[in-house]
């Protein structure tokens, strides 16, 4: 499979798989340990940053290219709540982590999740 295709096939299998609902996590890319998150997550996270210079990826606010692990500033991490080995990783760029307001990137993290979960919206975790 080219990778296009391939993106597509683990993107609908992950749409499949969330089941309506996803947890996810919005790390600072600073924070290497990010504690949060568990450690399947991190590890795929710390995966994908290495992987940026093969293939770069958009930044979820101003949408410019992430070439390396330096220009990230967040990262948004997504799995479904049955979880099972699929997950997603996307990033906001160090620029938009420094000066865009929360609101907006969440507001912009909502519009990438709603491609798996339509409708969908944050809520917090019960602590
Ligand atoms: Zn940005």
């Amino acid at each position: 499979m080219n990778n296009r295709r391939k993106r597509r096939a683990e993107f609908a299998r992950f749409r499949r798989e969330t089941g309506g609902a996803l947890l996810t996590w919005l790390v600072d890319a600073n924070d290497p340990a990010m504690r949060e998150a568990p450690p399947l997550l991190v590890g795929a996270a710390h995966l994908w940053c290495e992987n940026l210079l093969a293939a770069p990826r958009h930044c979820i606010c101003c949408l410019s290219l992430i070439w390396n692990r330096r220009e990230v500033g967040a990262l948004l991490l997504s799995m479904p709540m049955n979880a099972t080995n699929s997950m997603s990783v996307n990033a906001v760029c160090a620029r938009c982590w420094a000066h865009q307001a929360l609101d907006e990137i969440e507001h912009a993290a909502t519009d990438v999740l709603r491609a798996v979960v339509p409708n969908g919206h944050f809520e917090a975790l019960p602590c």
